[in-house]
């Protein structure tokens, strides 16, 4: 309304929750002291008033059985059932496929947003646990292929259902509204936005601030925080190269599009060796190249599909431009008529902490996990659609990294120099959390929410605080002005 009229909407400050003691305190008293994650004695494991055994089998039955993107009906059913623990949580399923979410409201304060995803990868397990997925599934193409949570996200999952527990169980030592949501289809770049494109925004109350965790290679159980850019711009880039098709034996008929998506391929390794300064970050990755489908028949296409991430967004129009250029001049080398197609898919922002949410949860964390285990967080390569959701609601957001792998493992890589060879990461096929992990996901949560619970939020001045918000739905302008402009381009 405000928008339409032409002003520019005032703000005032969303009211304050009130905490009994500190987050970490209330958690703590909830939870027992940390446990698990450092080190790897299992001295004092017990879960306080979470049942420990719950957790871990939860985590298990999602990680048996992961599920694609847009596919996760039997996880979102499983989610719905963990759900039914709850009294006094209004739940909504089925927002934008398989979303869901849980409100607590809980008195005077902020609205704060905490979001997992659910989705798995389509890779095979090889990490030889009794609880391995062993579980396939068709994926878009109609092929059957193997599931993997080769990502995590089964342990984002748990530890927000666990977080929950532990809000839920707190609720007289807190006040304020707590979102609980449960996104899937991440790994497609697609499910955020599905979910507010589909009424998100109608749905819960709108949130002051959005959180969100994903878990990392990294020495177990510690947590990892930063403001600034900490994930990079996505840009995957589907390009098709036209050849001329012939008989194998007639090469001298053909414009070879195996050939040329062979040249082209490594031609566009010198755009960021050769174009981009060395002391700034970009990747280009060419991650599939498909032609052919017969030993003695030269294909007249082939494709190749790109995947590029950024920091800097000037940085990655860039790099888009000298993309198209090389792969314009490798066809035209070898004398191709026509010229090659680009189609933009999945286009994310990049991920840029809020400096307040930040300073807010850094000192929850800092006072829960000591400030050995909560420490600065390298920006990572990885892209995330999380940041939609607090855009769609123009409110500031943190994602934060918690490290999952086995200490004895890091240290011995470590001091072998060989981390990048012998710790798996994210979408590696013998990704593997500790198991000790899960509560220090459930602590991280519950410590951040409670954290922000007891800060203020600037929200705009004309919405009263039960007023429903709805957001404008992110186009492909809003989320990359370059893809749309480079894909109108010729
Ligand atoms: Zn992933
Ligand atoms: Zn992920």
């Amino acid at each position: 309304m405000t928008a339409a009229s032409g002003e520019t909407p005032g703000t005032i400050d969303s009211p304050k929750g009130t905490l009994a003691a500190s987050p970490a305190q209330i958690v703590e008293e909830f939870l027992g002291p940390v446990y698990g994650g450092r080190g790897d004695s299992q001295t004092g494991i017990d879960g306080g008033k979470l049942d420990l055994e719950w957790l871990e089998a939860t985590y298990k039955e999602f990680h048996r059985e992961p599920e694609l993107s847009t596919a996760e009906e039997k996880t979102a059913a499983r989610i719905a059932r963990e759900l039914e623990y709850f009294d006094n949580w209004e739940i909504t399923t089925n927002i934008g496929g398989y979303g869901i979410t849980a409100v607590l409201e809980n008195g005077e304060g902020p609205t704060v947003l905490m979001r997992a995803d659910f989705d798995g990868l389509p890779v095979a397990e090889n990490t030889g646990v009794d609880y391995a997925s062993k579980h396939s599934q068709l994926d878009a193409h109609g092929q059957r292929v193997p599931t993997m949570h080769a990502c995590g996200h089964d342990h984002h999952t748990t530890s927000l259902l666990g977080a929950m527990r532990v809000l839920d169980g707190t609720r007289d030592k807190w006040s304020g509204t707590v979102v609980a949501l449960f996104q899937p289809a991440e790994e497609a770049s697609i499910g955020a936005n599905g979910m507010v494109a589909d009424g998100l925004g109608s749905i819960i109350p709108r949130p002051d601030v959005c959180l969100a965790q994903h878990v990392i290679a990294g020495p177990a159980g510690r947590v990892f925080t930063a403001s600034g850019p900490v994930m990079t711009s996505s840009t995957t880039i589907e390009i098709t190269l036209y050849g001329r098709g012939a008989h194998a034996s007639m090469p001298h008929r053909s414009v070879d599009p195996v050939v040329l998506a062979a040249s082209t391929v490594m031609k566009l390794q010198t755009v960021v060796s050769r174009e981009v300064p060395p002391n700034q970050f970009a990747v280009i990755t060419v991650a599939s190249v498909e032609a052919g489908k017969a030993n003695n028949v030269i294909p007249d296409s082939a494709k190749i599909s790109l995947s590029c991430r950024f920091y800097d967004e000037a940085l990655r129009k860039k790099c888009v431009d000298a993309i198209k250029r090389v792969v314009r001049a490798e066809a035209q080398s070898m004398g191709a008529d026509r010229a090659p197609s680009f189609k933009f898919v999945g286009m994310l922002g990049a991920t840029n902490n809020s400096e307040k949410v930040f300073s807010t949860v850094r000192a929850g964390f800092d006072e829960a996990f000591g400030t050995s285990e909560s420490v600065d967080m390298e920006p990572w390569t990885a892209s995330e659609d999380f940041p939609v959701i607090p855009k769609a609601f123009g409110v500031p957001y943190m994602l934060w990294t918690v490290g999952i792998t086995p200490r004895w493992l890091w240290e011995r890589a470590e001091k072998a120099g060989r981390l990048d060879i012998d710790i798996p990461t994210n979408h590696n096929p013998g990704f593997l959390p500790d198991l000790k992990t899960l509560p220090v996901g459930v602590r991280a949560a519950a410590v951040a929410v409670l954290s922000c619970l007891q800060q203020t939020w600037q929200r705009p001045a004309d919405e009263g605080d039960d007023q429903t918000y709805r957001p404008t739905i992110p186009t492909d302008a809003d989320i990359d002005a370059v893809a749309v402009e480079t894909a109108r381009a010729d």
